[in-house]
């Protein structure tokens, strides 16, 4: 016999409804979704390159049926602390890269790290993120010691974003408590890789990847979307390589070109293109955790809302205090996505937010949003 679940219920009762009015392209994907619950390359690559609106229109409505039936009906809300911007890596695109001399580097010092990420759970976000550069000041031992707090007195859920750190290192971030790790692989082009990331070891990238995957952590992974020479095929063989990888949450962000780096003056990647690639993701890796990310809201700002009803089901905000996260600049003019005005802008445009963050919000607002804001 074959146990159906509800949701899968719900999911083709619902597909199955609107299948009639939509065109006999997005017809035939409905129908291949619900049989093998993925989607081809081929099938991919159509998503991607789509650009009659009725059909894009038509497709996103797919994705965003899918998320809300097999994910949450919310959007998660979490909050990124922008630790440190110092970095030994030399990234083409990236604006913190070590030869950078053009910015202001920081380092938030490990109390205050924990004090930020304490405010940040009393205003209502259940997961914080821990995002640097590839910077070794902070050690094993001190990064150990901020997740362990933050996990377990704060009780919240630890999310790293650190680049690669050793095996034995996420082993004992692991132990400490972190659950979730966001290493983007950033293009599954090789050639592309090699040429853009000069000391970086495309098949160590992989590996650990695998590893994170084998050790338990809910494992995020991504691409750079535009990047110079990238085709809609190579973006199409990134989102067979998450889904084949079994990564979790998908991190997806148009490229944009940034000064004082060696792809200044190349174009920014393109935000439909990103909305395209969000909703053939979540056609193809139904259960991801994946975020509209702040690189589309930089580009587009109502596209990262717009993402939230094409496939997109999380939204990272910046709890980093803006002495620092100004000299956060990995891309030009990066916006701040702000808790509060983010929140109220996802209920307005009539989303759901989590019950935590909710309920957290209607007693800031209560109090005349009182808390010191971040
Ligand atoms: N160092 C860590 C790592 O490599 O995973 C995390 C920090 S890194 C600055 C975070 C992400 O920023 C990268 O994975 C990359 O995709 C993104 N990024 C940096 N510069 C960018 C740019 N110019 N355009 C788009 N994304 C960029």
């Amino acid at each position: 016999m074959i146990y159906i679940s509800k949701r899968f219920e719900r999911l083709i009762e619902k597909l199955k409804k609107i299948q009639n009015d939509v065109s006999s392209e997005v017809s035939e994907i409905i129908n291949y979704f619900l049989k093998y619950f993925t989607l081809d390359y081929e099938k991919i690559l159509w998503i991607l390159r789509l650009e009659n609106e009725n059909k894009k229109e038509e497709i996103y409505k797919v994705a965003d049926i899918v998320t809300r039936t097999l994910t949450t009906d919310f959007i998660t809300l979490k909050g990124i602390i922008e630790f440190t911007n110092y970095c030994n890596k030399s990234c083409n695109y990236c604006g913190i890269r070590v030869q950078n001399n053009c910015i202001k580097r920081y380092r938030i010092p490990e109390e205050e790290i924990l004090k930020i990420a304490k405010n940040g759970v009393k205003m209502g976000l259940t997961t914080i993120i821990l995002q640097g550069g590839e910077d070794e000041y902070f050690s094993d031992e001190t990064l150990e010691r901020i997740i362990y707090k933050i996990h377990h007195e704060y009780k919240t859920s630890v999310s790293l974003s650190i680049g690669e750190r050793s095996k034995e290192a996420y082993k004992r971030f692991k132990e400490a408590g972190a659950s979730k790790v966001l290493l983007k692989h950033e293009t599954i082009n090789k050639k592309i890789f090699n040429e853009i990331h000069p000391d970086k070891d495309y098949e160590y990238r992989i590996e650990l990847l695998d590893y994170l995957v084998y050790l338990g952590y809910i494992t995020g992974s991504g691409n750079i979307i535009g990047l110079p020479g990238q085709t809609e095929k190579d973006i199409a063989d990134d989102i067979i390589f998450m889904r084949d990888h079994r990564i979790k949450m998908i991190g997806m962000g148009p490229f944009i070109s940034t000064h004082n780096t060696p792809l200044e003056g190349y174009p920014d990647g393109s935000a439909d293109l990103t909305l395209n690639a969000y909703a053939a993701t979540r056609l193809t890796i139904p259960y991801a955790l994946m975020p509209a990310t702040t690189a589309l809201g930089t580009l587009k700002r109502d596209y990262q809302f717009k993402a939230l009803r094409s496939g997109c089901n999380v939204i990272m905000v910046n709890i980093t205090p803006d002495k620092y996260r100004k000299n956060y600049n990995i891309y030009d003019e990066k916006i701040k996505v702000e808790f509060y005005e983010t929140a109220e802008r996802i209920l307005e445009e009539g989303l759901k937010l989590s019950p935590y963050t909710y309920r957290r919000i209607l007693e800031a607002k209560r109090n005349g949003y009182s808390y010191e804001r971040i």
